[in-house]
């Protein structure tokens, strides 16, 4: 496979590799570096500017700056839409460039990231800068001669620690509600991915935002993140990431009363009853399992199907998980590239090994493809037990569970036998089945004969363990908003 470096000199060349802080471009204040790797090849990419707390510190005391004294709470709120639509015309001016270089650096397949994730980001920016000069409070009937109305203000400084799956999208879903809200914002990239965000900082220098209000500072979790998470110049804290990472950020985040808004991951059951239309529910069960190499916080990764169908969806599963086309995510035929690193290909193959170990059937896949690089065979499981591990955890990558049940009260049930709720789909075409399976199972999201179909102003986001508050839509500008109540005596 040629190496995606060597076929893109002008990409490498053109590479972002050090931290944001001030408007400036800077080395980390250690002077310390760390390796990004094209998950396609195992080969290094570039080495990346490495922060710690000392330079967390320093874009801590830019976005104070930027908020309490300088310009980003002072300028007209269209204004600040205005800056949000530029960046979202910048990142389309270079969309195929910035679609090359996320595919580099994520191993995602190009056509996912040209026509998937740059797409989405662009109108989501769009969306927002649409959101800036229309957030606004009430007036308040209350008892007496007062005047009272409520403001919503900004919250502040946002910390906000993003993950490697959907690089930039994280990026547009974090900064479109923070920057509309006016809030200044201090981001640390995942260490798998920095090299889109960082370019992405460029790209909001070029459109014209004021130094400070943006800063984005690459490195470590146990480092970086933590370090921000303490910081008490951070108002607020917004994560994506694992359950367990989120949970210690909760902690964490507790000794300064930080606000934390947290999306975390999940484990999505897509019910198929047996009066669905099976053709469309095959490819609703590829995209909700496949997309993005199973990397998706909602993948649809407990697939329940009726007991009369069972069978005949186990067996069209594993002929289309068998031909799904494998390789360099830059050939524009590849459907799955690499997974992302070197940790998550070897935490995929420990619970495929553990599905096998519990008795679950593997019936195609089940190893890695190749023997370079990070990539996994599509591996479909069935007669799958809800106990098995292989059902209760998020595996993050391309293993499908094929689970069978009998009626709409045992799989209800069932569905929600987990501590996850992010998101659940339901194929049937009896309207009372879609609405009762919509209404009774416990997730931020279900979709209804469809799967992953995302929109910048539809909320996102979990019940129970996936999480606190949402992402998308109006909702999530209150991640990013304080409400102060104003009382005027009227005599
Ligand atoms: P993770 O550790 O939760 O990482 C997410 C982000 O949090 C990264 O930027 C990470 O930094 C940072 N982080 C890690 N430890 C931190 C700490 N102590 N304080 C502050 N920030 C911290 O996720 P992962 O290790 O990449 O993946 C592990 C599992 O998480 C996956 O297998 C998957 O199950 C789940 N996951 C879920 C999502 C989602 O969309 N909900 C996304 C990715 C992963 P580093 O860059 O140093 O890791
Ligand atoms: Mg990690």
């Amino acid at each position: 496979m040629a190496t995606a470096t060597e076929a893109r000199p002008a990409l490498q060349r053109s590479l972002q590799t050090k931290m944001l802080i001030d408007g400036q471009w800077r080395d980390s204040l250690s002077g310390k570096t760390f390796e990004t790797i094209n998950p396609a090849t195992e080969e290094v990419i570039a080495r990346v500017a490495e922060g710690d707390a000392a330079d967390i510190d320093l874009a801590v005391q830019a976005a104070r700056k930027a908020f309490d004294s300088g310009p980003w709470r002072s300028m007209d709120a269209r204004d600040r839409g205005k800056l949000l639509a530029k960046l979202a015309d910048l990142i389309e001016r270079d969309i195929d460039a910035l679609a090359e270089l996320e595919t580099l650096d994520n191993g995602k397949p190009l056509n996912e990231a040209r026509n998937g994730d740059l797409p989405l980001v662009v109108d989501c920016l769009r969306y927002y800068a649409g959101w800036a000069d229309k957030i606004h409070g009430k007036t308040i009937p209350v008892r007496g001669h007062y005047f009272s109305y409520s403001k919503p203000e900004p919250v502040g400084v946002a910390g906000q620690i993003i993950p490697w799956n959907f690089p930039m999208l994280m990026v547009a879903w974090k900064w479109g509600p923070a920057l509309a809200a006016g809030c200044t914002i201090v981001m640390k990239p995942a260490e798998q991915t920095p090299l889109t965000c960082l370019k992405m900082g460029e790209l909001a220098m070029e459109a014209g935002f004021p130094e400070g209000v943006i800063n984005i500072v690459p490195g470590f979790g146990p480092t970086a993140g933590a370090a921000l998470v303490e910081h008490p110049g951070v108002d607020k804290i917004a994560f994506t990431g694992s359950t367990e990472i989120g949970k210690l950020i909760m902690r964490n985040a507790s000794h300064t009363l930080k606000r934390v808004t947290l999306e975390l991951g999940g484990k999505s059951p897509n019910i198929v009853f047996a009066d669905a239309d099976l053709e469309k529910a095959v490819d609703g069960a590829m995209l909700g399992l496949y997309l993005n190499q199973g990397q998706c916080c909602c993948a649809g990764s407990r697939l329940f199907v009726e007991e009369s169908v069972y069978d005949q969806m186990v067996d069209r599963m594993a002929e289309r998980s068998l031909n799904r086309r494998l390789g360099d995510p830059f050939d524009p035929n590849t459907e799955q590239g690499p997974q992302v690193d070197r940790e998550q290909f070897e935490k995929i193959l420990g619970y495929i090994e553990k599905g096998k170990q519990q008795g679950a059937r593997c019936v195609t896949g089940g190893e890695r493809f190749g023997d370079k690089g990070y990539f996994i065979k599509p591996t479909v499981f069935a007669d799958v037990k809800d106990d098995m591990a292989i059902a209760t955890d998020e595996i993050f990558g391309p293993v499908m569970q094929v689970l069978k049940f009998k009626d709409i009260d045992e799989v209800v049930r069932r569905a929600n036998t987990t501590d996850y709720g992010l998101a659940a789909a339901v194929w049937t075409r009896d309207i009372t089945k879609a609405h009762a399976i919509a209404d009774r199972v416990r997730a931020g999201t279900v979709w209804v004969n469809c799967y992953d179909v995302f929109d910048a102003a539809a909320p996102f986001g979990g019940f129970k363990a996936s999480g606190i508050g949402r992402e998308l839509g109006e909702k999530a500008l209150d991640n990013y908003l304080e409400y102060k109540t104003v009382t005027i005596a009227l005599d």
